[in-house]
């Protein structure tokens, strides 16, 4: 079937992931792992739909998690290299964590100190989490370097008698950045870091270079790597989330109902608070196929969530024809920061999640049901 077929199909409201478009950005960011030797890593954070794991671990070198359980998910699901940064680790956490982290970053000298020993004993490469305090834009809560971020250590923090046992610095600070913002990054941090790259073997560049883009510059990407490389013989990370998913998924939803209150307004079965949060949090406007800007085709409506929330608004958005209840909509890019920020909020139901298969058939991997709902609170 193609992927429309699947879209009437499916039950809503449903994520569907189609393997072809995930294929595609793999094969984006392999290619860069096969020009450089660098090694990529999927961020979970952005993206967990285990069923892809194996698939995505034919591509990637591995996963890198913010805490125990995406660490334990990609231990279990991908089973590659398996990397960890958190802000702050759980003394409860850190024994289970070195038996299945390579790689453990800390955000401060203080945490290093703390775990240490049971880091080196379990043999595990360890890393600090530096903040270069270059911001290379100005959207506060996704910036690691704005004034007063407790996100990585400034370089007059910086404890070089500390260093022993410390095999590579991490920093991320982009969000969905080109690779001039990385450019930029990396002056900052040679200039602020320079001197302690060299006794180090690895650097970590984080996330949030937004690669699978098509007017990302892979090449000036590559010979910021390469550069790296050379010049201070380090292996060089990158964990992007957003870049791995982007663009590969979408959100299937139906239209309940239609009121009328000086706009028309649909209300659909899908709610921004629970199944697509970032877009009242980043905030931004999906894109749905056939959908205009208001005004743009002859039918505009509001479109809002089934929830009590009255800002439960997706936006605005205009039709080539009326909208009927029973229609179904389809919103783009729904792949990444939206499965693993779900909600259960006003007992909302999740999304189920599918997969449009490479052989173009439908694979329903999860529905969920009550007892999720329930089992989430006491
Ligand atoms: C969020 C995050 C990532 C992934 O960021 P994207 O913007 O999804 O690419 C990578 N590393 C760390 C430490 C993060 O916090």
């Amino acid at each position: 079937m193609e992927l429309n077929d699947a879209f009437a199909q499916l039950p809503t409201p449903c994520y569907v992931v189609d393997e072809a478009l995930l294929i595609k950005n793999l094969k984006i960011l392999k290619q860069i792992q096969d020009r450089t030797g660098a090694h990529i890593l999927l961020a979970q954070k952005a993206f967990s739909m285990f069923a892809m794991y194996p698939l995505m671990g034919e591509y990637l070198a591995g996963t890198t998690a913010s805490g125990l359980f995406e660490a334990k998910l990609g231990y279990e699901e991908m089973g590659k290299e398996n990397h960890v940064f958190s802000t702050a680790y759980l003394e409860s956490e850190f024994t289970e964590i070195v038996s299945i982290c390579d790689h453990i970053v800390f955000n401060s000298f203080n945490q290093w100190q703390k775990y240490k020993d049971q880091a080196l004993a379990g043999n595990r490469d360890c890393g600090i989490r530096i903040n270069p305090g270059c911001s290379t834009q100005d959207h506060a809560i996704y910036d690691p370097c704005a004034t007063g971020s407790r996100l990585g250590v400034a370089a007059r923090q910086f404890r070089p008698d500390l260093l022993e046992g410390i095999s590579g610095l991490h920093f991320h600070t982009l969000c969905e950045q080109n690779a001039d913002a990385l450019e930029l990054t990396l002056a900052a941090v040679e200039e602020q870091f320079g001197p302690f790259l060299q006794q180090l073997k690895w650097l970590n560049f984080g996330g949030g270079h937004h690669i699978t883009r098509p007017d990302y510059d892979i090449e000036k990407l590559i010979s910021s790597i390469t550069r790296m490389q050379k010049k201070y013989d380090l292996r060089i990370y990158l964990e992007p989330g957003e870049a791995v998913a982007l663009n590969t998924g979408f959100l299937v939803a139906t239209v309940l109902d239609i009121v009328d209150n000086d706009i028309e307004i649909a209300i659909l079965d899908t709610s921004a608070a629970c199944h697509m949060p970032d877009v009242l949090e980043m905030p931004y406007r999906p894109e749905i196929i056939g959908a205009a800007l208001p005004e743009e085709k002859p039918f505009t409506y509001r479109l809002g969530g089934p929830t009590c929330l009255a800002g439960d608004i997706i936006g605005d958005y205009s039709f080539a024809q009326p909208l009927k209840i029973g229609d179904r909509l389809v919103f783009c890019d729904m792949a990444h920061y939206s499965m693993v920020k779900n909600n259960t909020f006003n007992g909302m139901n999740l999304p189920s999640i599918a997969i449009f298969t490479q052989a173009k058939n439908i694979r329903m991997v999860r529905q969920f049901g009550y007892e999720d709902f329930k089992n989430r609170l006491s």
